[in-house]
């Protein structure tokens, strides 16, 4: 493979990397909207003691550099990691700009330009996205029946990275933990399992991290604690696993102001973000029955969001945005889930969000799909 070939962008006249060369920039559907159940973000809004911390900000916090590694961020985070792993201490977590970053640092960390990441299909887009402009080639792994993976074929091929998702995007299933530590007793490379919405299902796996070397859970603050305009991810892992993940990172990818609000929402709003948590799960199997009843076949879910698919998912949701609500369509999630096989991959992602909102969002359904016959 010609992995190192550069070639000259006749407009520009930059040089591309050959591994960058066929990427798309990433452009979501963000028009202004009444009501968003597209991203899966918080949608009672951002905890209190983030936002006070956040506009008492010094001076400082915007004219210095923030700590070099956001050592109070860690201490703050190995507190709250500490519930679902006791002997979980600073040096075993890593903060970045968005768990977007940590992914992306970690894949950088420990793959080589022409190495393979293995993961399920469907799952978090990004994932691909950022293996490809790391120059490794992707293998996926199709979602079964019961919504668990064949271990064999995920391992065949030997990956340097194995990521798995749990509560998964978009499905919003669980990977069992059985299928989990099977994963890592047999991968020789780095298993990294993406706990985004761990907060939805309370089945985290980050214990696991105790006994094996090769695990990095990925967690972020941009889902539970309504936190996404701070751009605040982590990563739990092995010392010295870690230690190169933050080698990767770099110096200062939290802002200062990040820092401080996100420390506050740790250290003093654990309960408001316990209390929302319960308000979704609560409204989650609300939102189920309600679809069922219209006779759509919604996947089970453990996390804030749901994936109901259905024909034209694209064409409804052009349609519930045209009434103000905006939601997430899939043509081409492809997997041995039958619900998905019957519509070849449509399917419609809904975030819950307060009851007020899902109502709106049941309506404009009904009648995006009144409109699509
Ligand atoms: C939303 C999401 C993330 C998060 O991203 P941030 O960069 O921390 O905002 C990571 N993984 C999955 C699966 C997600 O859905």
């Amino acid at each position: 493979m010609t992995t190192n070939a550069v070639t000259i962008d006749s407009n520009s006249g930059a040089q591309t990397r050959a591994a960058f060369r066929d990427v798309q920039l990433y452009t979501p559907d963000r028009g202004a909207v009444a009501i968003d159940l597209s991203d899966n973000t918080n949608r009672w809004g951002a905890p209190p003691a983030a936002l006070r911390e956040l506009r008492a900000s010094p001076e400082s916090a915007l004219a210095r550099y923030p700590d070099v590694y956001a050592a109070s961020l860690k201490e703050a985070l190995a507190a709250y990691v500490r519930a679902d792993c006791p002997t979980v201490s600073p040096a075993m977590i890593v903060t970045d700009c968005g768990s977007d970053d940590v992914l992306d640092s970690a894949i950088r960390a420990f793959a080589e330009s022409g190495d393979r990441l293995a993961m399920l299909q469907p799952s978090f887009p990004m994932v691909p996205l950022f293996a490809r402009m790391n120059g490794l080639s992707v293998d996926p792994i199709p979602l079964n029946a019961s919504y668990d993976l064949d271990v064999d074929r995920l391992l065949a091929g030997d990956p340097a990275i194995v990521y798995l998702c749990s509560p998964n995007n978009p499905t919003g299933t669980i990977v069992p933990r059985a299928t989990i530590e099977a994963v890592i007793a047999r991968a020789r490379g780095v298993v990294i399992v993406d706990e985004a919405y761990v907060e939805f299902s309370g089945a985290s796996v980050v214990d696991l991290v105790a006994r094996s070397p090769r695990l990095l859970v990925v967690r972020t603050l941009s889902k539970a604690f309504g936190l996404a305009g701070l751009r605040v991810g982590y990563g739990i892992g092995n010392a010295t696993l870690i230690a190169e993940v933050e080698k990767s990172r770099g110096p200062y990818k939290v802002s200062a102001a990040s820092e401080r609000a996100a420390v506050a929402a740790l250290t003093e709003d654990l309960d408001w973000v316990r209390a929302r948590v319960a308000d979704a799960v609560t409204n989650r199997a609300t939102l189920v029955t309600a679809l069922r009843e219209r006779g759509l076949d919604v996947l089970p879910s453990a996390s804030n969001f749901l994936l109901a698919p259905m024909k034209d998912a694209r064409g409804i949701a052009r349609g519930m945005r045209d009434r103000g609500v905006a939601v997430r369509a899939f043509s081409d999630l492809h997997c041995d889930i039958p619900a998905l096989q019957f519509t070849n991959g449509s399917a419609l992602r809904i975030s819950v969000g307060p009851w007020p909102e899902l109502e709106a969002a049941l309506a404009a359904f009904d009648e995006a799909r009144a409109a699509c016959g």
